[in-house]
């Protein structure tokens, strides 16, 4: 019997680390990854747990549930359950190596056996790189190797499952010391997961290169949840990606399906770039000569939080956050601009408020995103191309059908003045509660892009 600790790996199909065990499940709440936690992710993986521990009665056995510190708890239970050998797969974070690493120093002074297996990526840190085999710091290549190679198949299922006399309950969110998420939470585990594999793979996927930029037309998969927690195992989640290939109709359905495999890509990108340098978390991963003169801007910062500058798209984007903690993709870059660039406000401050918000929190991916937004990233966006949030409003939402769902206030206003909010004097805009931009985008453009060249030595 091995001990099989999970933890961002909530499924007990395609999980590398309990292919054909006998299992002895567990699962340890960990107050120092709590302390990062947020409302929004800890009711989401108390769900997984419940749904976890559901997948292991219908098998037979059980999921052990503990609290603490895993460097005791793991060799504790190790030793009391006189187990072969301690299994998990690797997490990336500069945080998680750490904790991985007390727990193994903890297990081999204790004289216990132990393996980890690479389970949350395809292709794992360090199996793609240069040929001078350092890691890529620009997706381009990184993505077409990623492509290019064999994938592996789903693994299968553990051969039994303990089911011990003492389990351990599942806390409620309170008992954890955290309030109520805000907004609203996705169904978890993997059915639900399986649900929205199977949904986006049965139509959707075929359209997503031309609907994924469009917030309105719910056109991506909505699975980064589960690829943050493993509801969902991504071998299964890319061949199911691959039978939709397989049954596309045409050359653009199958570009479409490989457009979203890129994305896998993506996330697989930044998880290196993260593992490489998790001090990406704090610091900018491309410096310039000088420091980037960020401003502190409360009263901005606050309006962008709530939804208020009177930028249509953006505050839709924040809504949408409070609301579903999530938020679309390309609305996600165009509020990450606004407050970096328009706002001049640290990319850290934003990252900070999306760690608390969003359920889908991922380390590399929310620093990658953040940063490409900032131009401090690996793939950045050129500091001199800034999103204008009115033009970009009035392509990707031209109805404004997605800023009406968000935005209450100007559900009555037709789609033009919304998206000539930003030009209308006083007097034209209707008066509808809802504010004046709070800044001028031509002229924090223009302030965005002498702060960047200054810092980059060029005044
Ligand atoms: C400022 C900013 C912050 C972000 N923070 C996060 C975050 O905390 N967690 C997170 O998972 N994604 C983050 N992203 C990336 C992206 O916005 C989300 O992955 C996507 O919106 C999730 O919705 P989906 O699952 O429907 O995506 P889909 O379009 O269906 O994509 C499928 C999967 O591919 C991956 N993916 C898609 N786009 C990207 C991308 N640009 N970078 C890396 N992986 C990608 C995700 O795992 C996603 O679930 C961020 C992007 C930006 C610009």
């Amino acid at each position: 019997m091995d001990l099989c600790w999970h933890r961002r790996d909530l499924r007990v199909t395609d999980n590398r680390m309990l292919a054909g065990r006998n299992a002895l499940p567990v699962f340890v709440l960990d107050e120092a990854v709590l302390e990062h936690a947020a409302p929004p992710r800890v009711a989401f993986m108390l769900d997984a747990l419940e749904s976890l521990r559901e997948a292991y009665r219908e098998r037979g056995g059980n999921l052990l549930i503990e609290r603490g510190d895993p460097s005791a708890v793991v060799p504790t239970l190790a030793a009391e359950f006189g187990v072969d050998t301690v299994v998990w797969n690797h997490d990336y974070s500069g945080l998680a190596r750490e904790r991985d690493e007390a727990v193994r120093a903890a297990l081999d002074e204790r004289g216990i056996n132990h393996e980890q297996y690479h389970d949350a990526v395809i292709h794992e840190p360090g199996s793609i790189t240069t040929t001078d085999g350092d890691p890529y710091s620009v997706f381009t290549y990184f993505g077409k190797k990623w492509l290019d190679r064999d994938k592996p198949d789903p693994v299968s299922a553990p051969e039994s499952v303990s089911d011990p006399d003492d389990p351990g309950g599942i806390p409620a969110l309170s008992d954890l010391g955290f309030e109520a998420p805000e907004g609203s939470v996705p169904d978890a585990g993997p059915d639900a997961a399986e649900n929205r594999l199977e949904t986006f793979c049965d139509g959707p996927i075929r359209r997503y290169e031309e609907d994924r930029d469009y917030p309105s037309r719910g056109g991506t998969s909505r699975l980064s949840v589960d690829l943050k927690f493993g509801t969902v195992g991504i071998r299964r989640v890319y061949a199911a990606t691959e039978n939709a290939k397989a049954e596309a109709g045409s050359k653009e359905e199958r570009g479409s399906v490989e457009e979203f495999q890129s994305q896998l890509a993506w996330r697989e990108f930044y998880t290196q770039v993260l593992y490489y340098h998790p001090n990406v978390v704090t610091k900018n991963y491309k410096t310039y000569d000088g420091e980037i003169e960020w401003r502190t801007d409360e009263e901005g910062f606050d309006a962008w939080t709530e939804g208020k500058t009177g930028y249509p798209i953006v505050d839709a984007g924040m809504r949408q956050l409070r609301e579903e903690s999530w938020m679309h993709n390309r609305v996600r870059m165009l509020v990450a601009a606004f407050l970096t660039k328009d706002l001049l406000v640290d990319w850290r401050e934003g990252y900070d408020w999306f760690r608390k918000h969003l359920v889908d929190h991922d380390t590399g991916n929310d620093t990658g995103g953040w940063q490409w937004a900032a131009s401090t990233g690996t793939d950045a966006q050129p500091y001199f191309r800034i999103f204008n949030p009115m033009t970009q409003g009035e392509r990707y939402d031209p109805d404004a059908e997605y800023i009406r769902e968000y935005v209450p206030e100007l559900r009555e206003v037709d789609p033009k003045t919304i998206h000539a909010w930003h030009d209308l004097d006083d007097e034209a805009r209707p008066d509808v509660g809802y504010p004046a931009p709070i800044v001028d985008h031509a002229i924090r453009r223009e302030v965005a892009i002498e702060t960047f060249e200054r810092a980059r030595g060029e005044e």
